[in-house]
């Protein structure tokens, strides 16, 4: 394409939403085969709601809340943010942990009132070897066949509650996945979530393949053998945990309502975090290449 083609399909962009970071990024765009996206924040809203908690035995759910809220007021995690909005709203006031880790991918890990506090994944209880009893393990279970994200929290030893925390897909998701599709392109859905959670929301969309419980240092793990299975890969994400993947992919696509680190990873910017300007951006680049009219 000429300069002045590219140009203008640079500002062709910008009304669109989509900001580019160099003229060349539009030439490497037309090869694109296969759509890797990040599941929460990018195909979902990522503005999570606490929706249920889950005890076990004769544990109080207060407590459990005082706990795990406090851990989690220290996290910037979307699950996080929602487990402390939600603790806070029935607890009140939440405690200072004396001590706070957050484990990318896993969760967190403290100490709140003289309690050694989990919250995360199961993997995190199992690394600490706990296990969940079976009241909890249903708990889990269900929500997640409901497509809910389901925590553990645990302290001093031993599995309490399971929280329930809910997203939701956002409402122009579906329609980003068919006109993602009507370009040829393969969607994958790509996530450190749980599989039942990843299935329902990739049904939700019209995703058919999906990768789930991803740990986050292994997200570019997945572009990079997908590149030398031969797919030319675009990657769609917001989060710190999305930069690798982003700089790795043949086109890093980033949600403007992201993360820092993800913006400067990507190619280009997605300014208004609608996944429907991800097509637009394809579209956008094969005509100014000229491969459509
Ligand atoms: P995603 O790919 O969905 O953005 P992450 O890799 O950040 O997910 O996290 C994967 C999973 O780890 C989450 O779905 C959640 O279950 C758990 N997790 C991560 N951070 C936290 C946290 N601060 N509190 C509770 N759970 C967490
Ligand atoms: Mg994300």
């Amino acid at each position: 394409a000429t300069p002045t083609a590219l140009m203008v399909g640079t500002g062709r962009g910008a009304q669109l939403g989509i900001l580019i970071k160099g003229p060349e990024v539009l030439e490497t765009t037309r090869k694109v085969d296969t759509v890797v996206l990040d599941k929460t924040g990018t195909v979902t809203t990522g503005r999570m709601t606490l929706v249920g908690v889950h005890t076990a035995g004769n544990t109080d759910e207060k407590e459990v809340l005082r706990l795990a809220g406090a851990l989690e007021h220290a996290s910037e995690h979307p699950v996080a943010r929602a487990v402390a909005a939600g603790a806070a709203a029935e607890a009140g006031a939440l405690p200072t942990p004396e001590d706070f880790a957050g484990i990318p991918g896993l969760g967190v890990q403290g100490v709140v009132e003289g309690h050694a506090v989990l919250v995360g994944r199961e993997k995190l209880l199992t690394e600490w070897a706990m296990g969940l009893p079976e009241p909890l393990r249903r708990a889990k279970d269900d929500a997640e066949k409901a497509g809910r994200t389901a925590v553990v929290v645990a302290w001093d030893g031993e599995a309490r509650a399971v929280l329930e925390v809910a997203d939701a897909v956002k409402e122009t998701s579906p329609e980003a996945v068919r006109r993602l599709r009507a370009l040829g392109l393969t969607p994958i859905l790509l996530t450190g979530d749980n599989r039942a959670v990843a299935e329902s929301v990739a049904a939700e969309v019209g995703i058919d393949e999906v990768i789930a419980e991803v740990m986050p240092e292994d997200k570019v793990a997945v572009v990079k053998r997908l590149q030398e299975e031969g797919h030319s890969v675009a990657m769609v994400g917001d989060g710190v945990n999305d930069a690798a993947a982003l700089a790795r992919a043949d086109l890093g696509l980033a949600m403007g309502t992201g993360s820092d680190a993800a913006i400067e990873a990507g190619d280009l910017t997605l300014v208004r975090g609608d996944l429907r300007a991800a097509a637009d951006a394809i579209r956008l680049s094969r005509k100014t290449l000229g491969t459509i009219r």
